[in-house]
């Protein structure tokens, strides 16, 4: 759903990321707060409006230090199973954890979910706390604290919706799980149920637009649309990682894998390889050894005028910057790789030798026919 951003720092070895939409939804609350949340009360009534801004502001990042927090509770219940969490971006909804594997039991499921609207209630029930301590006295303390605690139990009850993606649907999800012994159809339900609260959503929105509340339908229904499509992608993409599992690298992977030398220039190597073999990535060697891969995205990257005087060395991605999977490795495990390093191949490398190379295509193909052929 989201990918890329810029890296803000590491909690508990767990990389966190700003995805730029991010700043849209910052800059979007801190508006809020301080032109509407903050002004219009007695308590906050000589404050300058310059106040206004920095109490809004912090109190935006609060609130998203308690969305990390969240998104922080998920990803350690998933390391402390023994699941792969590759890190946690913060997007304009919020937040994500990318976990590269699926929990292998209802019950894993279960505390995985269940743990992110948890640790969202006691952080509301925290400030709260602070809001009711500190109520009587003028400083921006207690506005701040009764602002987070209420948007955290939305935060909360918000996750809790029973529809596949969000936390609800996978407690929903691990439950059916537990109960029928089958996860595909556990999660097709868990899906059909998301589908059907976004529809809810949407209809709902566009009600209330009709009733003349366009701005909050116009929202609610975004979120419907947000819903259920997230919960088409979801449903697909486990019905995918289900026909690639337990299948091999080797049993896709391109085998003549044609190696061009090093010291080729760039036009040598597009009319002699590219446009004549219609592949789009060649392994670079010299005297034997693979130094790097060259594609035509680093051809694109080269001025025209350059090609006759570049070799393929300078403009080739080194072998060590490159991913590499292993013949035997899971086609699911792949498809995951490709997606998160955003490459469209990867070599196959069997003792310190490309083997051949695995292609998006090369999924895609074998997802389509298993899918034809109802396999
Ligand atoms: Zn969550």
């Amino acid at each position: 759903m989201v990918s890329g951003g810029i890296p803000i720092g590491r909690f508990f070895g767990i990389t966190v990321r700003l995805h730029w939409s991010w700043f849209i939804m910052f800059g979007l609350i801190t508006w809020i707060l301080a032109s509407q949340y903050f002004t219009g009360v007695e308590e906050y009534e000589d404050w300058s409006v310059a106040t206004r801004w920095i109490v809004g502001a912090v109190t935006s990042i609060l609130f998203f230090a308690s969305v990390l927090a969240h998104e922080l509770a998920h990803s350690l219940m998933a390391k402390a199973t023994g699941l792969n969490v590759s890190g946690i971006t913060l997007f304009i909804f919020g937040g994500v954890s990318q976990l590269t594997e699926e929990p292998r039991s209802p019950g894993t499921e279960f505390r995985l979910a269940i743990v992110g609207p948890l640790t969202s209630l006691v952080i509301g029930g925290a400030c709260w706390g602070i809001f009711f301590a500190t109520r009587d006295s003028v400083s921006p303390v207690a506005g701040i604290a009764f602002w987070l605690g209420y948007i955290n139990i939305v935060l909360a009850g918000f996750n809790m919706i029973p529809g596949f993606p969000m936390d609800g649907g996978r407690v929903l999800r691990s439950i059916v799980w537990w109960r029928s012994r089958n996860l595909r159809s556990s999660t097709r339900i868990a899906s059909l149920i998301g589908r059907g609260v976004g529809y809810l959503f949407i209809f709902g929105g566009l009600a209330l637009i009709f009733a003349g509340f366009w701005s909050n339908g116009l929202w609610l229904a975004l979120i419907g649309w947000i819903l259920e499509n997230a919960a088409v992608g979801s449903y697909r993409q486990i019905a995918i990682q289900d026909i690639l599992q337990g299948h091999k690298v080797h049993e896709v992977m391109n085998r003549d894998c044609q190696a061009v030398p090093a010291s080729l220039t760039v036009e040598q190597l597009v009319n002699d390889h590219f446009l004549t073999s219609g592949r789009r990535c060649f392994p670079v060697v010299d005297f034997g050894r693979v130094l790097g891969l060259v594609t035509v995205h680093n051809v694109r990257i080269v001025d025209r005028k350059y090609w006759p005087v570049r070799s393929v060395r300078e403009i080739m991605t080194p072998i060590d910057k490159v991913k590499q999977v292993r013949p035997d490795d899971d086609l699911s495990s792949v498809m995951s790789l490709l997606t998160d390093e955003d490459v469209n191949q990867l070599p196959v490398v069997q003792d310190h030798n490309i083997v051949g190379m695995v292609a998006r295509d090369n999924l895609l193909s074998f997802i389509h026919l298993r899918g034809e052929l109802g396999v």
